[in-house]
This record gives C-alpha cells, sequence and structure tokens, in this order.
C-alpha cells in the first residue's frame, strides 16, 4: 500500500517549498489509494517555534490537503510527533552500536573546530570516516579501558554511524535516475546526540520504516542524506522493506539565480500566510484562493504533459505522475500566479463574487442591494484578479467623482466639450425613461451620429463624467446601474 509523510519540522512559517512537498506527496497518495501521514520532526529542540505546529496544520488544511493519519488525526502507529517517540530511538542507537554499525564519540566542540581549522588551512574539508575517525576520541581508537573510564566519568558523547570504507552505493531516485556515490566521502553522521535525543537521520529512518513509508517524496535539500540513509536502512536490516525515494528540485526566483527566498518576499517568497505574532505577506492574506494556490503550485515542478492548465484537485489527483515532476528548478513566475487567482475569480460566480465584495463595501459603509452587486460584479470581473481588486475598479459605481483625472481631461475636454454635454443631457438624456444598457447606447449613438460629432468626442467626456477618468467597463453599463437621476447630476456637475 502506498503511505508518504509529510515530515515537516516545527521551525516557523510553511513557504511554498514545504506546501508544495506536501501537495506532491498528497497527490501521490490519493492518486495510488494511500494514505497521507502528518509527522512532526521536532527533535532539535534548539529550533523548535511556538506554535508552528498548529501553524503546518492550518496552512494544509487551508491548501485543501486532507491527513489521512498523523498529528492532529491520530493512527495506528501515533505518537506521530518525534519528541514523544524519544525512548523509542535509543534501542535502535544501541542496536547499532552491538553490531558495529556505530560507535562513541567523545571529541568536545573545541577538539572537532581545531581539527576543521587544520583542515581548512589544508584546503580541504574535515571528513569524520575511516581515515579521520582514528585520530579522533571515540571507541574505535580508543582502547576498551580508557571507553570505560571515560563513560565512568560521565563524559558527555554522541553516537555516530560508521560509514563503509571504499564503497561504491548505488543509488536510485524516482526523479534523478540512478546515481552512485563512494562512501569515503561521506561522513560519520551524528545518530544520537549528548542531550539524548537522536538526530534527524536516525528518527526519520526509524519512523520511516515503523510507519510503514512507501514513499519518500522530499525536497532535494535532503538528496546529499540519501547514501547515508540507504545505509542506515542496511545496517538495521531493514534492505528490503526500504521505501522509494524521490527528491524535488528547487523552486528558483523569478528573475537572477538561486533559490526563492523569504527575502524575495515581494516577488512572493512569502509564506502561506505570516505566522500569528508576525507581520509579514502570505497567500491567503493577499487573497489568493486556495484552489488557484494548489493548482499553481502542482505546475511548480510538474507537468502533466498536455496544455491543460487549470486544474481541480480531483483533476490533479487524476494527473499527477512523478516521472513527470521535473529534474531541473522551476522557476517562480508571479505574473503567472495572478493568472491563476484571475481564472479561479472570473470561475466563480457573479453572485459569488458579490458575497465576497460585499463585506468591503459594509465596512467602507456603503450599502446596496445584492442584485444590483452582482451586476456590477459581472461587469468588472475580467478586469481583476483579487478580490481585494474590485473596489478600484468600481468605486465610481457608489460614489461620483469630484475630481477629475487630469491626463484624460487634458486630451479629451475641448473647449465645446461642455456644450455638447449640454446637448446630449437635455436632447437626450432627460427624455430616456429606459436606461437600459442596450437602449441608452442606440440613442446616445443614434444621437451623435445625427449631429456629426465622431463618437470620441462625446463618449470620452461622457465617461470622464461618469467615472472621473478614462477607466472602467463599457459606459452604458455604468449608467444603466447609476439610473437616470446619477447620470445627469454627474452630467451637470462636469458641465460646470
Ligand atoms: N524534517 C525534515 C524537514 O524539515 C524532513 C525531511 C524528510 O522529508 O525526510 O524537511
Amino acid at each position: 500500500k502506498v503511505r508518504v509523510r509529510f515530515a515537516p519540522s516545527p521551525t516557523g512559517a510553511l513557504h511554498i517549498g514545504g506546501v508544495r512537498t506536501a501537495l506532491y506527496n498528497y497527490l501521490f497518495a490519493k492518486k495510488h489509494g494511500g494514505d497521507f501521514i502528518l509527522r512532526i520532526e521536532d527533535t532539535d529542540q534548539t529550533r523548535y517555534v511556538e506554535g508552528a505546529e498548529e501553524y503546518i496544520q492550518e496552512a494544509l488544511k487551508w491548501s485543501g490537503l486532507k491527513v489521512d493519519e498523523g498529528v492532529g488525526v491520530g493512527g495506528p502507529h501515533a505518537p506521530y510527533r518525534q519528541s514523544e517517540r524519544k525512548e523509542l530511538y535509543r534501542q535502535y542507537s544501541d542496536q547499532l552500536l552491538e553490531s558495529g554499525n556505530a560507535y562513541l564519540a567523545f571529541d568536545t566542540p573545541e577538539e572537532l573546530a581545531k581539527k576543521r581549522q587544520e583542515a581548512e588551512q589544508n584546503k580541504e574539508p574535515f571528513i569524520y570516516n575511516s581515515v579521520s575517525r582514528n585520530q579522533m576520541r571515540n571507541s574505535i581508537s580508543l582502547s576498551c579501558e580508557e571507553t570505560q573510564k571515560l563513560l565512568d566519568e560521565g563524559a558527555p558523547y554522541v553516537v555516530r554511524f560508521k560509514i563503509p570504507e571504499d564503497e561504491t552505493l548505488h543509488l536510485k531516485d524516482i526523479v534523478r535516475g540512478d546515481m552512485s556515490v563512494n562512501t569515503s566521502t561521506l561522513d560519520d553522521k551524528v545518530l544520537f546526540k549528548s542531550d539524548g535525543l537522536p538526530t534527524y537521520h536516525l528518527a526519520n529512518i526509524v519512523d520511516d520504516h515503523l510507519m510503514e513509508i512507501s514513499h519518500v517524496i522530499r525536497g532535494e535539500e535532503w538528496l546529499p542524506s540519501l547514501p547515508l540513509h540507504v545505509l542506515l536502512y542496511r545496517a538495521l536490516g531493514w534492505e528490503n522493506s526500504m521505501p522509494e525515494f524521490a527528491h524535488l528540485s528547487l523552486i528558483l526566483k523569478p528573475v537572477g539565480k538561486g533559490k526563492l527566498s523569504k527575502r524575495d518576499g515581494e516577488k512572493m517568497g512569502f509564506p502561506v500566510f505570516p505566522l500569528a505574532w508576525e507581520e509579514s505577506a502570505g497567500y491567503r492574506e493577499d487573497g489568493y484562493f486556495p484552489e488557484a494556490f494548489v493548482n499553481m503550485l502542482a505546475l511548480l515542478g510538474w507537468n502533466p504533459g498536455t496544455e491543460q492548465e487549470l486544474f481541480t484537485m480531483e483533476e490533479l489527483i487524476e494527473a499527477f505522475d512523478l516521472s513527470r515532476v521535473s529534474k531541473s528548478g522551476a522557476k517562480f513566475d508571479p505574473e503567472k500566479v495572478k493568472w491563476f487567482n484571475h481564472q479561479y475569480l472570473i470561475k466563480k460566480t457573479d453572485e459569488e463574487i458579490a458575497s465576497l465584495f460585499m463585506p468591503i463595501l459594509e465596512e467602507k459603509g456603503i450599502s446596496i442591494s445584492k442584485d444590483k452587486l452582482t451586476a456590477i460584479c459581472g461587469e468588472v470581473k475580467e478586469r481583476v484578479s483579487f478580490v481585494s481588486e474590485l473596489w478600484e475598479q468600481t468605486d465610481f459605481y457608489f460614489q461620483a467623482p469630484e475630481e477629475f483625472d487630469e491626463k484624460a481631461v487634458k486630451k479629451q475636454w475641448k473647449e465645446n466639450t461642455a456644450n455638447i454635454l449640454q446637448s446630449l443631457l437635455d436632447e437626450v438624456i432627460v427624455d430616456s425613461d429606459d436606461f437600459s444598457s442596450a437602449n441608452l447606447e442606440a440613442k446616445v449613438k443614434e444621437w451623435i451620429t445625427n449631429e456629426e460629432l465622431g463618437m470620441g468626442k462625446v463618449m470620452a467626456p461622457f465617461r470622464i463624467a461618469m467615472v472621473g477618468g478614462l477607466r472602467g467597463p463599457h459606459l452604458f453599463d455604468i449608467t444603466e446601474q447609476l439610473g437616470k437621476d446619477e447620470t445627469i447630476a454627474r452630467l451637470k456637475y462636469a458641465i460646470e
């Protein structure tokens, strides 16, 4: 059975890279009728951020990724929070010590720093491995008596994994294909820290095994750990039930090189939403619809192999395939993200859009009937990507312009314009009782033709009088909404 996990560390707000990892796990699980598990990896107490765990759950919920098993839901492998599984990891560390796959290391931070410094002087990295471990203070280089003495003295120690010497490891990754690596390039990583907690590596492998994870789908920053993880599975005797791996490439900055990060804030490197006490932008706060956000995210590093761009969650599940996840980084395009939101906005009915807009108007003290607002929303929706942009496209429906756009006036308001509008008012507008868009348009245009005035000479100033500038949807759709009295009032104000 397919079982995948999203295993974040509660170190802060989730950025889009993290949510994408969760999404791909979710899509893969659902596609194969499997389970999507949420595990919280909180063994690094120094990086723990209060509230981050609740945040993660809420971000998944907002994105529509339902957790089948894990923190907040429970399940047969509970607890799913690593800090609550502490006791469990030691036995595996002991098992590795007993089988000779791990050893105790007593090196102090100062001793390690000194070694690194020496290596740096020789312009090579310090690797704690089969060569250097003999010069360090650990249970391999020291005699049994010396080791025992240190233990009796209560000297702090860590447990390190004993990486085999000069072996070529063959690795498989669903996204990257086959790779090989020589074990001599790897570090004897710490598995168990002196504070009595496992490191990420040990806890992650033990939990993936115990929770019967079938596929590990995670960010590419973990690819360098893959050889160690494979060796750990082998050393623990779990090689035959080892999960398959898929490492996702980075999401790249819109311009320049490198990874999209917090520093790209204005280019949307911001989180799904800010942590409770943080004041920063977030996709939710910026008015993104979760469906649009998820749709955009799915295509950031995966493609369906067709031209289709708009997908519901069901369609994504149906189409998703790890083999179409791209090896190279996906460039983030803020404009495209807005485009997605626009597509989801115009997909809504005019009435739905009106319901979203109504509270914004109420806050401004404007009251308007739902029907009228629905009609207005229908007229302007093509022009906006966010509900929050509706106001700037519709303000003139609710309040008469007091000032007129200078540039527009300069260009369109001629000496005889006031006279023309006055005649239009007297000869057409005051006599029109049917103010429907089509009717008034026909009448005004007929008048313009008879007067031999030219469309632009009348229509542009007419628009300025109604809207205050040259923006806005079809002019007669606007006057229909304004009604006769308001249209007359605005014409008069402009003529003066
Ligand atoms: N806790 C790791 C993280 O925060 C999980 C990595 C993995 O999925 O193995 O990214």
